[in-house]
């Protein structure tokens, strides 16, 4: 199964190397949607992890014991299905096709196993539709 996590390190933590550390441990297959470094020098990495749940929830609490963060996600955005106009902008920025819009109903679908967290969509919603999540 895959799970999406996301990872704060504190400024103090930020050289670990949590990805080498989780593949050697975990054997788990890690892909990195995402990863920054902020103002503060606080570490944020989206990760997606394929593998079996027993690894994954290993993966978690190990991961919390190095006193980094670390929550399961299903998506990096929320929509607000009241103040969406079904204008179809935010799909054309979404490469992963989370966010599509077609017949027969022309309304917007979300697919959060899709979502790759890119945030892409939140700037070109008009409505101001699309919020962090
Ligand atoms: S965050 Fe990125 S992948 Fe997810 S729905 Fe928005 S544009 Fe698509
Ligand atoms: S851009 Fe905003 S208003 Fe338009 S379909 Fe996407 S979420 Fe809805």
């Amino acid at each position: 199964m895959k799970t999406k996590l996301k990872i704060t390190f504190p400024a103090s933590l930020t050289d670990t190397p949590l990805t080498y550390l989780l593949i050697k441990e975990f054997d788990l297959k890690v892909n990195i949607l995402k990863a920054d470094i902020d103002f503060n020098n606080v570490g944020h990495i989206l990760y997606e992890f394929t593998g079996d749940q027993g690894k994954i929830q290993s993966t978690i609490e190990y991961i919390k014991s190095l006193g980094i963060t670390c929550e399961s996600i299903k998506s990096t955005i929320k929509i607000d299905e009241n103040l969406c106009t079904d204008c179809g902008l935010c799909t054309s920025v979404c490469f992963s096709k989370s966010l599509s819009i077609g017949a027969p109903d022309w309304t917007l679908s979300f697919d959060t196993d899709k979502c790759i967290g890119c945030n892409h969509c939140i700037p070109v919603c008009p409505a101001r539709a699309i919020k962090e999540a």
